[in-house]
């Protein structure tokens, strides 16, 4: 069985507390609060055979400029793999993860969180899509150049700019997937309108279980898995009950089977936003947790469901679109 993971934050811990991902490390806790979610140890220990590393920088980077973080982002994941290649495989085509799976060792697979990351030069999308990002993250916690977050325009009046329709199409040219986790929902539809292709929601819930802006809605999720594209599991407690300490992981596998009979089983897959500074539902404390994950989907939802959330669905659409430029036609603004 494939165990993948598209969305964790482990670089935030590589990037900003100079922790080295390559050694084990204790899940955070009030006793521990150094600790982290992610890691190459702990991942290997789980199984874990594609693991999504998202680049990210605060929307104020405090010292150099956005992209420049951004660029740190990469040159550590970089450094991490360049020092682990026993365990570890920059994957940045669908040729590089098979050979990497059939090697048996954990795909990287960048994803970049942000599109305040490019600053205001649409052009560095192909730097983004020459070091293998294979989706960026349009928006985050606050508006930016692109458009509206769904934090700041909860009910979606707002739209894409201008620049945010350009960076849309240049991604589409590009070869990177609009990963629409964040994004308002007005802005949501029209990104739709102006690709062809599949589409990520990379780390979320579904709105029907928890209504909060964050979550999607059932045509959200029946218009991502029209496109072929994919829904990644969030673990935070927040997004999936609405209370930032109750969760279990019940509540995720009732998301999944909510996205699952809205959507159909492959649109579903894992993205668990670990090491975002999230309360992760009981009893997962980190990356180990995540083969229970599929044990509970699997007891709820049967064993071929079961393995495609846990990761057919993350591979087959990897092989798809990793890498590959000029995937859709596309409309311009
Ligand atoms: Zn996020």
């Amino acid at each position: 069985m494939i165990l993948a993971d598209i969305h964790t934050h482990a670089l935030v811990s590589s990037v900003f507390f100079g922790r080295d991902l390559s050694y084990r490390r204790r899940p955070p806790s009030v006793l521990h609060p150094g600790g982290n979610q992610v890691d190459l140890a702990r991942a290997w220990d789980a199984g874990v055979d594609v693991l999504g590393f998202a680049t990210y920088v605060p929307w104020s980077y405090p010292w150099r400029d956005c992209w420049e973080g951004t660029l740190a982002n990469f040159g550590a994941f970089g450094d991490l793999a360049e020092r682990n290649p026993e365990r570890l495989r920059w994957v940045r085509s669908a040729g590089q993860l098979d050979r990497c799976l059939a090697a048996g060792k954990i795909a990287g697979i960048l994803g970049v969180e942000g599109g305040h990351a490019i600053g205001d030069d649409a052009s560095r999308v192909w730097h983004l899509a020459e070091w293998g990002a294979w989706y960026m993250t349009l928006l985050h916690f606050t508006d930016n150049l692109i458009g509206p977050s769904c934090h700041t325009d909860p009910h979606g009046k707002r739209r894409l700019t201008a620049f945010g329709r350009k960076v849309v199409a240049t991604m589409d040219a590009a070869g990177i997937l609009p990963d629409l986790a964040h994004l308002a929902s007005g802005a949501f539809w029209e990104v739709l309108d102006l690709t062809a292709g599949p589409v990520l929601s990379s780390h979320g819930g579904c709105r029907a279980l928890c209504d909060h802006p964050r979550n999607l809605s059932d045509e959200q999720i029946r218009a991502i898995a029209d496109r072929g594209g994919l829904i990644g599991l969030i673990l935070f407690k927040r997004y999936l009950t609405g209370k930032l300490w109750r969760g279990t992981i019940a509540d995720v596998v009732r998301h999944a089977e909510h996205i699952a009979t809205i959507g159909g089983p492959d649109c579903v897959c894992i993205g668990s936003d670990m090491d975002a500074f999230i309360s992760t539902v009981d009893p997962i404390r980190d990356v180990t947790g995540l083969p229970l994950l599929v044990e509970q989907l699997a007891k709820r939802l049967g064993d071929e469901p079961a393995r495609k959330i846990a990761g057919d669905n993350a591979v087959r659409l990897l092989r798809r679109t990793l890498g590959v430029r000029n995937r859709t036609t596309f409309t311009a603004e």
